[in-house]
């Protein structure tokens, strides 16, 4: 199993460096990371001042060399009514996205003796190894450590781990 991860505009090293990581250390599966990619035209919306996440999956299928294709952007995604995303995938579909917009931002989720970087790279982590498991075929879990929790916010991010729980794990085996 490959998953390549595909750039969409400019993704910082420590960032590629984190997703890569993270999903070797999961997943069962070879990384590659994929040439730096420009926005997918008509991806931009003038009126949300955001890009649709949609545009992202779309382009990482097409351009992805990988049975799985994981988009990574800096750029602020939005999905259908949804005020923002962290991340988009379909169930059992080759393509997701994970954006760093948002991923940043301080959160009260008891890290405060970990710097802005490491906690950054963690969320990163975290949310490729989410958007991946969804391709996977998992659903939510109501697990608030394991990896495929439903996480709207940074608080939520951080609270839960970047392994899958045990009833995920066996889902996927
Ligand atoms: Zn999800
Ligand atoms: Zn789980």
């Amino acid at each position: 199993m490959l998953v390549d991860i595909v750039p969409v505009g400019s993704v910082s090293p420590e960032a590629k460096r984190a997703a890569s990581a993270a999903l070797r250390s999961v997943y069962d599966c070879e990384v590659s990371i994929n040439d730096v990619q420009s926005v997918p035209g008509g991806a931009y919306d003038s009126g949300r001042n955001q890009y649709c996440a949609e545009s992202f999956i779309q382009l990482a299928e097409r351009v992805g060399r990988g049975e799985k294709n994981i988009a990574i952007t800096p750029h602020d995604l939005f999905y259908r009514r949804r005020n923002y995303v962290f991340g988009l995938a379909y169930l059992d579909g080759s393509g997701s996205v994970v954006s760093t917009y948002r991923l940043g931002t301080s959160s009260d989720g008891g890290f405060s003796n970990k710097s802005a970087a490491d906690i950054f790279e963690d969320r990163v982590r975290k949310e490729i190894v989410h958007e991946v498991g969804h391709t996977y075929g998992l659903e939510h879990c109501d697990n608030q450590r394991c990896v495929m929790n439903f996480s709207p916010t940074v608080r939520e991010v951080d609270i839960k781990e970047e392994n899958l729980c045990g009833s995920c794990r066996e889902l996927i085996e």
